[in-house]
This record gives structure tokens, sequence and C-alpha cells, in this order.
């Protein structure tokens, strides 16, 4: 639980694998006002964990826009890259402890298996399930990933995950979520395992983020407790949708940031579409 008589500490933590576009902007913008509101605190971070996807030139232009939005945050940013350390050692204990294991079947064998069965179990966001007999196999050597074993994980949450979500207490069922992946096979640590990590060492209290992430939250939250980190609140806000009402995409460059800058967009005219003051 955390200690209620220390100030709130939100935090903006975009991934550094393309430019920040209206949504983020929007979810940097609610961090800031939901921190003024609570006389909290702000603070950044930059999600550079997946190596093959992060770029220092898109860091670099995300401080940028952050600064051209006006947004102070407390600190300098806390990048994933400097604390790979915190993550192995997490990693480490949760091998001895028996809820991980090495696992080397790759994301076409899990596809080729599933193209026999129809029925085969897919995780919230759509992807296919790992086979539970990976488990046993607890492979060692060779080209491997590390997985959770989420129902040992499980049952030290006594089977239940909840998690306070604007004030309101909500249940989600994680075993849904299948034996995510806590180290790539490439060795990039995994988003969820890193995301619980730096929340806690930060002192988050209050996760504002998009609703993209509200299943996810269920796997956070396993890895929480059986980590013995705090738990924070949730806020799940919703998506700025495209026209077509569709999610933004990094990859669309009619959103971005940097291309309503160059159209001569002002921060405080974006403050004021996205419903801010500016
Ligand atoms: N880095 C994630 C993203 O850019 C956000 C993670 C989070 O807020 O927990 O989508």
């Amino acid at each position: 639980m955390q200690n209620q008589q220390l100030p709130p500490v939100f935090r903006f933590a975009p991934s550094p694998n393309g430019h920040l576009h209206l949504g983020h902007a929007y979810s940097a913008l609610l961090n800031e006002k939901m921190a003024n509101e609570a006389k909290g605190h702000l603070l950044l971070r930059l999600e550079n964990v997946d190596r093959q996807r992060s770029r220092l030139e898109f860091e670099a232009a995300i401080l940028s826009d952050l600064d051209w939005l006006g947004i102070r945050f407390e600190h300098k940013p806390r990048r994933q890259s400097d604390h790979f350390d915190l993550y192995q050692h997490a990693l480490e204990s949760l091998l001895q402890r028996g809820l991980a294991y090495g696992s080397g079947i790759s994301r076409s064998e899990i596809a080729a298996l599933a193209a026999s069965d129809p029925a085969w179990p897919r995780d919230p966001d759509g992807a296919l399930l790992a086979p539970e007999t990976e488990r046993q196999t607890q492979q060692t050597t060779g080209n491997y990933a590390f997985r959770l074993n989420m129902a040992a994980a499980l049952e030290l949450c006594s089977n239940t995950i909840y998690w306070n979500e604007a004030g309101t207490k909500v249940q989600f069922d994680a075993s849904q979520w299948g034996d995510v992946v806590l180290k790539t096979r490439d060795g990039s640590f995994a988003y969820h395992l890193a995301v619980v990590l730096d929340d806690a060492a930060q002192n988050v209290s209050h996760i504002v983020r998009g609703r993209d992430l509200y299943a996810a939250t269920a796997i956070h939250r396993v890895l929480q407790t059986v980590l013995s980190l705090p738990e924070p609140t949730y806020h799940h806000h919703d998506l700025i949708l495209d026209v077509g009402g569709e999610k933004l995409a990094k990859s669309r460059h009619s959103t971005t940031l940097q291309s309503l800058r160059e159209g001569g967009m002002t921060p405080v005219v974006l403050r004021r579409q996205l419903g801010f003051s500016a």
C-alpha cells in the first residue's frame, strides 16, 4: 500500500520507437493536469527497453516535443537501458523461485501448432498463447526466451487479480495472458517486467495511461505481487482516435507533433484542442 502522507507521483513513459502523436500529447497533458491538481510530482521515463526498435533520434524528438508542449518534468528522464541489472536481478529471482523458465518455442512454431486447432487460445491482445507444455521443457541452451509461469505466479496471488481503477476495484482473469515473455530470445527485457520495476523504483503511485494497456495491467499486478512491489492506482484514459475511428499509430505521419508543429500549430492551441487549459 502507498503511504498516503507522501505527495502522489505520476509519470509519462513513452517508448522512443517513433515520434509522439496526438495520443501521447493527450496522455502527457492529462498526467500533468492530474499531478498539478494533486500537488504531486511528474516524472518522465523513456521506455527504450526494446533494443531493436528504440532509437536515440526518437528520444531527442520526444524531449523536444514535450519541451515545445511546455510540460516540465522533475529530474532528468529515467532511461530503461540504464537499468538492465535491475531487470536481470528480478528475472533471476523469479527463475530461482520456479516462477519463470526458459522457453525455446518461436512465434512461428506456435503459429504452426495453432494452425491445426481453431480453438487455440489467444491473449487479450489477440496473440496466440504458448503451449503449457513449454513449462516442462525448461530450456537452458541454444536460443530461448524467458517466460513467466503464470499458473505458479497466480497461485501466489490467491488466483485473483484486482487493481484500483480510478477509485473502483476491478478484477481481471490474468490467466488469459498465459506465460508472457519476460526476456526475449534476442536478450531484450519485456516491457511488462521493466515497467513494474521502474514504477516501483521511481515511487510512482498513480499510473495514468491509455486504455490500450488496461488488460495488461493484470500482468503488472501479478508481477508486482510476486516481486513484493507496491501497488499503484491506475487510470486508463480513452484513446484519441483518428477520423476513421482507428487508434493513432506511430507510423502515421499526419498526427505527429512534429508535423503539427511544422504546419504552424502552437502549444496553446493544441492544449485547448485536446481539452486542457493553456
Ligand atoms: N511505453 C508505453 C507506450 O509508449 C507506455 C507504458 C506505460 O505507460 O505503462 O505505449
